[in-house]
């Protein structure tokens, strides 16, 4: 019998991240912020709008880049079936959000403003608002859906003890400044939901699967960490989509189900240990680092039989094991240079220490901003990814390029092209995730509800279309 018998077809599964920015604007000479927020947004957005017409647009790397009311400047990557693709679109969007920043503090410098606008990948404001990063997955529809969504939650209560990016919970009732995993988890108010600003849950079922809906549905996780070291994005992002392939093969995580999600995403966020107590449902308690273990268990041996690991799958499962190692020996230092919680406390430690202070102080605070600040001067990644203190998965250029290529393996090929033939031929194209349209309408709208195609014979058309255009444009016909 051939070894591939009874094996389920090798899974394609389209993914992306979303991610919301905070946005300030500082005074370089330590006087009152020039703008607020919003107004930093605004001039942030300048150029996009200029260029685009619009605060919501489609970008040459097939993301999406937007401003909604409000001040938290989105970039949504492309949808992209490859992790190096996701983590090369991922920095991508800080890469286009830097350079924004610099062009707005650029232009208030011109106008004689002493303000530089400061962007953050990061999850709250410093008034305590949050805002989110979410994680999107296609799957195929079927009844049990939600059954599968819900089967995920004691997995996103408990990986921020790997994921998380770390943070300092301020002094309050006489207790001191402290370090906890994430700064999502006081956000979230319920498990699974169809609603998401008044109750936020873990994941939004709003049926909205951004491809064929009698085929699919989209998994959309809002639950995670905005994250800085490519580690922490590669095992967020592999972590799940393994698990539902092992889900979707029938795999079983009911017995991990726990009594009170809300409050065990609390109470893990606070134990560095992974050793918080949780509750189950089937009665008794395990530990945030066992579910974990649990976890990753499991998915080692569904992919002994079902699956050949591409190599970034093999490293995601890999540090899987290692980081639940460092947080079972309490010693996060040992997964400092891939995962964002662990690097930022070993920051936070060096300086605390060198300054004879604690994590009170203000400048904890500021180094911890720098942490998630992406521009390539005013924050840390660069500097740390340059001496090694952060692992790389995906080199700089490969990021730079997904600026404004595309993954090629995905729709977003086609979406990327079109709309990079349209900025430099100065047509107007309506774009969304699911169509392309010429403004014109001279063309009917291309309905392109198949996420893993990426060569279109209407595609072709159009781009031909709008080729002969521009040369009847330029020569004046
Ligand atoms: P909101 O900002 O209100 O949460 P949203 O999540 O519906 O809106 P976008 O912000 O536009 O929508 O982001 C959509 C994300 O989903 C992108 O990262 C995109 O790559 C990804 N995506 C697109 N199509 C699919 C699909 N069919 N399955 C899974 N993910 C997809
Ligand atoms: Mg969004
Ligand atoms: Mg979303």
């Amino acid at each position: 019998a051939s070894r591939d018998e009874g094996r389920p077809p090798p899974a394609r599964r389209v993914f992306g991240i979303e991610t919301e920015f905070g946005v300030t604007c500082a005074s370089t000479r330590g006087g009152p912020p020039p703008l607020d927020a919003d107004q930093a947004a605004r001039e942030l957005f300048e150029p996009v709008v200029q260029r685009g017409r619009s605060s919501n647009v489609f970008t040459r790397s097939g993301g999406r880049l937007y401003l909604d009311v409000g001040s938290h400047p989105e970039y949504a990557t492309a949808e992209c079936d490859r992790l190096e693709d996701l983590l090369a679109q991922d920095r991508a969007g800080e890469l286009v959000m830097a350079d924004l920043a610099d062009q707005a503090t650029s232009r208030l410098s011109r106008a004689g403003v002493d303000g530089r606008v400061h962007l953050l990948k990061t999850n709250s404001d410093t008034q305590g608002n949050g805002f989110g990063c979410h994680e999107n997955y296609l799957v195929h529809r079927r009844s049990s859906f939600l059954d599968e969504v819900r089967a995920l939650v004691p997995h996103l209560v408990t990986r921020q003890l790997l994921v998380g990016s770390g943070h300092i919970l301020p002094a309050a009732g006489g207790a001191p400044a402290r370090y906890v995993l994430s700064q999502r988890a006081d956000q979230v108010w319920e498990t699974v939901s169809s609603a998401t600003t008044r109750a936020r849950p873990m994941v939004n079922t709003r049926d909205e699967p951004l491809a064929r809906a009698e085929d699919y549905r989209r998994v959309h996780v809002i639950v995670g960490d905005s994250n800085i070291a490519q580690g922490s994005t590669l095992l967020k992002v592999a972590s799940v989509d393994l698990l539902l392939d092992y889900l979707e093969s029938g795999g079983d995580l009911s017995d991990l189900a726990l009594a009170d999600p809300v409050r065990a995403v609390r109470d893990t966020c606070r134990d560095l240990t992974g050793g918080a107590l949780l509750e189950r449902d089937m009665g008794g308690t395990i530990t945030a680092r066992e579910v974990q273990e649990e976890h990753l268990r499991r998915v080692r041996s569904h992919v002994q039989y079902h699956r050949d690991l591409t190599g970034l799958q093999a490293a995601a499962l890999d540090l899987w094991e290692r980081g639940l190692q460092a947080v079972a020996a309490g010693d996060p230092d040992l997964v400092a240079d891939e995962l964002d919680w662990a690097a930022k406390l070993r920051l936070l430690t060096r300086l605390t220490e060198r300054l004879g202070t604690d994590l009170s102080d203000p400048r904890a605070a500021r180094l911890a901003l720098a942490y998630h600040d992406v521009s390539a001067t005013a924050g840390l990644r660069d500097r740390l990814e340059a001496s090694g203190a952060l692992r790389c998965y995906v080199d700089r250029e490969a990021c730079q390029a997904a600026v404004d290529t595309p993954p090629a393996t995905t729709r977003a090929h086609l979406r990327g092209r079109a709309v990079a033939l349209a900025e430099d031929t100065r047509q107007d194209l309506t774009v969304d995730w699911v169509s392309l349209r010429l403004d014109d309408g001279s063309l009917p709208v291309i309905s392109l509800r198949d996420p893993f195609a990426s060569a279109d014979e209407r595609v072709d058309a159009l781009m031909a279309e709008m080729e002969s255009r521009s040369g009847r444009l330029s020569a004046g016909v």
